[in-house]
């Protein structure tokens, strides 16, 4: 269908197959930049701590999200967890069928009050449970970029 094509279904996809490019600069922003700078130098995982609300941020905050206090320390928990919930992909997002299927999971991170999304590694589909213990598993230093796949995924502990 092109640009200047009526339709009469306003149910059916419409698209249009090109190219934009696009130049842009990302910034994590100051809370951010301290987490991924410590996963990448030094393998670590911050988070910082609301006093007030006892709310334990991961990736560390500058602001609390709950009362806008200043979070001005940071401190590295384990980068540890829990799944607390998963599901296994079988297909890409174009809908082709995957190679391999993947896990993803939303981890429980231990010390923290957040989750994590991401790839658990290192398990079968059929042998993930609600629960289990997993590590982080990083890219090799010299591989790692600064960002969040760094961490290739989290395998059981
Ligand atoms: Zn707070």
């Amino acid at each position: 269908m092109g640009l200047t094509e009526r339709t009469n279904r306003n149910v059916d996809l419409t698209y249009w197959e090109g190219e934009i490019p696009v130049n842009y600069v990302y910034t994590y922003g100051l809370g951010l930049e301290a987490f991924f700078r410590a996963l990448k130098e030094q393998g670590k995982f911050l988070a910082s701590r609301c006093e007030d609300c006892g709310v334990t941020y991961l990736p560390a905050r500058v602001f609390c999200e709950r009362c806008l206090g200043k979070l001005e320390t940071t401190f590295a928990v384990p980068g540890t967890g829990k799944v607390y919930a998963y599901t296994v992909v079988h297909r890409n997002v174009d809908e082709s069928p995957k190679e391999e299927p993947v896990v993803l999971a939303l981890v429980d991170m231990d010390g923290t009050d957040c989750r994590f999304v991401h790839y658990l590694t290192g398990v079968e589909p059929g042998e993930v449970k609600v629960g289990m213990a997993v590590k982080p598993v990083l890219k090799a230093k010299k591989d790692r970029k600064g960002g969040i796949e760094d961490i290739v995924g989290f395998a059981p502990a």
